[in-house]
């Protein structure tokens, strides 16, 4: 009854605000249904070493194929699982979903590695590495290694000690860290040497803008001499063009995602990729050499 006459109040009040938040409860529970309905889908984008045109990785990313509004990118409905209980239950669904594309790729030949993005407050969850584990023994014919965890700086930075220690009890379980979107949060030469990661990626923002803009491209350097300071890999996302591989490369940063490479896309896509990809003679023939 309290209940009900606070309810009443509100409307009252600010009958805006609570129509936003009922129609954001009902788009978040449309959402739960979706995980469980498997509306859900991953789109894989290629990694590669533009010295050799190696592929290195996949990068796995979450899409919504929605019966009525189609295929929606993870800005259309991330936001809604952001600070919720679905962050933790999208973010296994994903690493399941992965875990089992990369089993398949296994009975296929096909020996690739997929990192897959990891939301903060996931990360930071009670049990994430119990649950992690579960699900790499849920999958072990997926060799150790293959499947790659990305984390925002501001994940991190957010409470490093915790993150250090989940990240380090992943790492047991052979699972390696992507720093993704470097650059943009408040990175500091201290955390970056704290945190144990393998890899990594500068923003695409710094990417795009560095042939155009002297401060983009002094950030992209800084980055790129960071990187060699503390002997981490260092891959550049949203290389779109032939003039950014160059200019990465001339730069001395070889690894590259974009799509100049190739745009993210189904598995069901990949291997007729690779096939491409690799007639190509990779980034060679097109003229990176
Ligand atoms: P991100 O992890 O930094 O992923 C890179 C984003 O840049 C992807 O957008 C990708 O499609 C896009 N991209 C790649 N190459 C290029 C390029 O050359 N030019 C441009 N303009 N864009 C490029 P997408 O798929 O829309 O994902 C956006 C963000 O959503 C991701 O950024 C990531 O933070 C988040 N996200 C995606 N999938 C997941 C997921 O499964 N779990 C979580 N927690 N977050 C995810
Ligand atoms: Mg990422
Ligand atoms: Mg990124
Ligand atoms: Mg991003």
């Amino acid at each position: 009854r309290a209940k009900q006459r606070g309810r009443n109040t509100f409307h009252v009040f600010d009958p805006t605000r609570d129509r936003e938040l009922q129609v954001r409860q009902e788009r978040r529970q449309r959402f739960a249904r979706a995980v469980a309905d498997q509306e859900l889908r991953l789109h894989y984008q290629p990694q590669i070493d533009m010295t050799d045109g190696r592929v290195i990785g996949l990068e796995a990313l979450v899409r919504w194929q929605h019966p009525e509004e189609g295929l929606l990118s993870p800005a259309a409905f991330l936001p809604l699982v952001e600070g919720s209980s679905l962050e933790s239950v999208l973010g296994e669904w994903v690493i399941d979903q992965a875990l089992r594309q990369l089993s398949a790729w296994q009975s296929d030949g096909l020996p690739l590695c997929v990192h897959v993005n990891i939301s903060p407050a996931h990360l930071l969850a009670e049990d994430f590495t119990e649950r992690l584990a579960s699900l790499l023994q849920r999958h072990d014919r997926v060799p150790r290694g293959r499947l790659k965890l990305e984390v925002l700086e501001t994940a991190a930075m957010h409470d490093i000690e915790a993150a250090q220690a989940v990240m380090r009890h992943c790492q047991a379980l052979g699972i390696d860290f992507a720093l993704d979107d470097f650059g943009t949060g408040f990175s500091s030469l201290t955390n970056l040497r704290r945190l144990p990661v393998d890899l990594i990626k500068i923003d695409q923002s710094f990417v795009r803008a560095m042939l155009d803009d002297p401060d983009d491209r002094a950030i992209v350097e800084s980055v790129v001499f960071m990187a060699r300071r503390f002997g981490r890999p260092l891959l550049a996302e949203g290389v779109e063009t032939l003039a950014h591989a160059r200019a990465l490369v001339a730069l001395g940063c070889t690894l590259a995602q974009g799509y100049g490479i190739a745009r993210p896309m189904p598995a069901a896509s990949l291997p007729a990729w690779l096939r491409e990809w690799s007639g190509r003679h990779g980034w060679h023939a097109i003229g990176m050499s």
